[in-house]
């Protein structure tokens, strides 16, 4: 689960990590409201939207004065907008964060996650940060410094002061970033996160250390025991489809070519995507039913997958192992039934009960393109795709 910048910012102060003073606004006139009870001359107006790009896309403006403040919110909020980062989705800007604006003299960069090479909690750190973060992994990844973090022994003060100074800090900084990153430490074990980042880190005019950017996202699989983040949940910075599909327990992530899959078991979703790309087609959606999918989810993901106005043909993959192929054709009838179908189906069933279930599609009387294994089924969808589009 993904979190607005205001919320981790929120998380970030209640860790000792230095944030500047700032509220959330949702009107322009909240926003100028804001600025004044912020005070001082200078004001950042920061769209909160779940991604990152935001300098570039005009969703951090820095203004004078309040009615500036005002003016910003309002260019912002009930707008659509689209970063590098937002995957090719417009995300609503229902909110804007009013900060005071820092006067930064150097921007850094930190964040934590788990590394599964090494096994370990690990911090990313740069004294190269801000939006052009990404630039310097590829062309000076010397200036990126690892931090692995031992299980047993948690996160070491000495482990921080190494990087700090590894980073060309000032021991002032160096003891400034030691309490960030124990701060940072404790909230991704006490919140379950899988992802902390502060970017920029930024080294402020008056010589301190603040996090002028914040990004978290948390373990869906602990979300049971985090009701105060399943609070923080914006659903409608979510994708609709992908929302749709966890009231059904499906696993879904909209992709953005033009071919739907219906696939059961993650590898074998995995596989058919890339069969379906090496087959020069672009699949529209990664989608598991399930190794024990019923009938009615099924038909949900059917209509799901449907919902799409991009999906020019779908590929139903499925190999019957714990579920059986005739009841999988039993559920893409029912969808189709309920859903109009106007691109091709194409439909590869394999394993139990095979035969049952290429009977029932072949009697359903809909018009599907029986396809004879994997590969056969890519080329076919690909075709049908592209004779659609
Ligand atoms: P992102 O583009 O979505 O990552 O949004 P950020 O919050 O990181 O802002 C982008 C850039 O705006 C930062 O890298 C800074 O250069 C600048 N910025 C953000 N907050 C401030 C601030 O308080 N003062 C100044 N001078 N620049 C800021
Ligand atoms: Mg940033």
């Amino acid at each position: 689960m993904n979190f607005h910048e205001y919320q981790a910012k929120q998380l970030f102060a209640e860790v000792g990590i230095p944030v500047p003073a700032g509220r959330v606004a949702r009107t322009p006139s909240e926003a100028a409201e804001a600025a004044k009870a912020i005070g001082g001359h200078h004001w950042v107006v920061k769209a909160q939207i779940h991604a990152g790009g935001r300098g570039k896309a005009g969703g951090v403006k820095l203004v004078k004065t309040v009615d500036a403040v005002r003016d910003a919110a309002k260019a912002m909020l009930g707008t659509g907008m689209e970063t590098y980062q937002s995957a090719g989705r417009a995300l609503p800007v229902d909110s804007v964060l009013v900060t005071e604006a820092t006067d930064i003299v150097k921007e850094l960069y930190i964040s934590m996650l788990v590394d599964r090479a090494t096994k370990t909690i690990t911090f990313i750190c740069s004294a190269e940060g801000g939006v052009e973060i990404e630039k310097t992994a590829e062309t000076n990844p010397d200036a990126i410094h690892q931090v692995n973090v031992d299980y047993v022994q948690g996160l070491q003060p000495y482990q921080c002061r190494q990087v700090g100074f590894a980073m060309g800090l000032s021991p002032k900084n160096v003891n400034q970033l030691t309490k960030i990153m124990l701060g940072m430490f404790k909230l991704f074990n006490d919140f379950d996160m899988s992802l902390i980042e502060l970017n920029p880190l930024a080294l402020v005019s008056t010589g301190d250390l603040m996090a002028l950017d914040g990004k978290l996202n948390s373990d869906d699989n602990a979300a049971f025991r985090q009701p105060r983040l399943q609070a923080m949940r914006d659903i409608a910075q979510e994708d609709h489809t992908e929302v749709l599909a966890s009231k059904y327990d499906l696993n879904y992530v909209t992709m953005d070519g033009d071919i739907g899959c219906m696939v059961n078991g993650a590898g074998l979703a995995m596989a058919t995507m890339d069969v379906i790309s090496l087959s020069g087609g672009s699949p529209a959606n990664f989608l598991d039913v399930g190794g024990g999918a019923t009938k009615e989810r099924v038909s949900e993901a059917f209509k799901l997958i449907l919902s799409s106005d991009k999906v020019k043909a779908i590929f139903v993959n499925i190999f019957g192992g714990i579920v059986r192929c005739d009841m999988i054709a039993e559920g893409i009838i029912e969808a189709v039934k309920e859903v109009d179908v106007k691109v091709p189906v194409v439909v590869r069933l394999e394993g139990t009960n095979v035969e049952k279930g290429k009977e029932i599609l072949r009697n359903s009387g809909l018009a599907i393109i029986a396809a004879d294994d994997i590969n056969d089924g890519a080329q076919k969808a690909v075709a049908a795709a592209k004779e659609a589009a």
